[in-house]
Order: C-alpha cells, then structure tokens, then sequence
C-alpha cells in the first residue's frame, strides 16, 4: 500500500472511521474520503450502549473473550490478537477520553455520554485530515 494515492471508505459509521483513521495513521499522505449516505455519521454510535456507548470489554483474555460471542468467535481471534479490547481503551485514553470499567466488565466513557466517543472520533478526523461526504 505505500504507493496509495486515493482510498474511499463507504459508511461513515464506527467501522468507516476507524478504517479511515487508520489508513491516515499508516499513510498519512493518502487522499481518504469517507462517504456516508445518510445525513448523519455515527448515528448508531449515538444510540449505542442506551447512548452511553459500550466501547470495549475489560477481559483481555482473547479466548474466552471470544467465547462469548454466540457466532463468528473463532474469526474474532486473529483480529483480538492484532488490536485487543485493551488497545481500544488506550486508543480513547490516549486522546483524552477517560474510561470505566461496569462490574460486568462492559467498558463505557466515564461521561456515560455517546457524544463523547463521537467528539473524538470527529476530532480525529480533523486532525487527520481526511474528507468527509
Ligand atoms: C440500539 C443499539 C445499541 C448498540 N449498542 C452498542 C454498544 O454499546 N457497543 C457496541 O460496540 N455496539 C453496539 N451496537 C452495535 C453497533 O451498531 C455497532 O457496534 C457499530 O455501530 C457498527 O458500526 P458500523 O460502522 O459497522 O455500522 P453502522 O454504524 O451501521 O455504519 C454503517 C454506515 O454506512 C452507511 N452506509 C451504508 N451503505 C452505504 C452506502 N452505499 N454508501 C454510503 N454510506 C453507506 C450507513 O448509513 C451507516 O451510517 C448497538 C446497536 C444498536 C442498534
């Protein structure tokens, strides 16, 4: 990918800014453009978690981590290995957003507001510069 020039990401849901994020991490002079049909971006974010937004799990054990999922654990795996939930929270913490820990181990912004995930994800999309449409 070092020759990229143009990439389109199509969503602009959590998964598109992730993708977009992280393909101007790794080449910052890639042209991205986010493309979202609908007028809003991150609306389902908004009413994740009853809006508060459950961003990750505190269990950083991979294998039962993905042996609670009722189907597609086993393709979970690899992915847990290459980005785990606790690269999620340093991820937010890392740009400023504090996290708890719920006794169940679901894991939401201390602000117990989804608008804050947002902010920060629309923040980074600032910072790196990438087009959305
Ligand atoms: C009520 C509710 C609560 C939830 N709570 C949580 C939670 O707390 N924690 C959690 O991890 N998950 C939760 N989820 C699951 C949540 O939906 C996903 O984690 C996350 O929002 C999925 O993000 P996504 O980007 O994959 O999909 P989406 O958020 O669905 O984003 C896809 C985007 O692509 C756009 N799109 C589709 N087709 C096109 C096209 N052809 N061109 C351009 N744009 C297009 C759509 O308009 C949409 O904006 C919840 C879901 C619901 C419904």
């Amino acid at each position: 990918m070092s020759d990229v020039k143009n990439v389109a990401v199509i969503g602009g849901g959590a998964a598109g800014f992730f993708a977009a994020i992280s393909v101007k991490t790794h080449h910052p002079l890639a042209i991205v453009t986010l493309f979202e049909k609908s007028s809003k971006v991150l609306s389902k974010v908004k009413v994740s978690g009853g809006g508060r937004c459950n961003v990750t799990n505190a269990n950083n054990d991979i294998t039962s981590l993905c042996n609670a999922y009722p189907r597609g654990g086993k393709e979970l795996k690899n992915i847990f290995y290459r980005f785990g939930p606790q690269d999620t929270q340093n991820w937010f913490e890392d740009r400023k957003v504090s996290l708890k820990a719920e006794p169940d181990g679901r894991v939401f912004p201390v602000s117990n507001n989804s608008q804050t995930i947002i902010d920060c994800l629309m923040e980074e999309c600032k910072k790196k510069n990438f087009y959305l449409l």
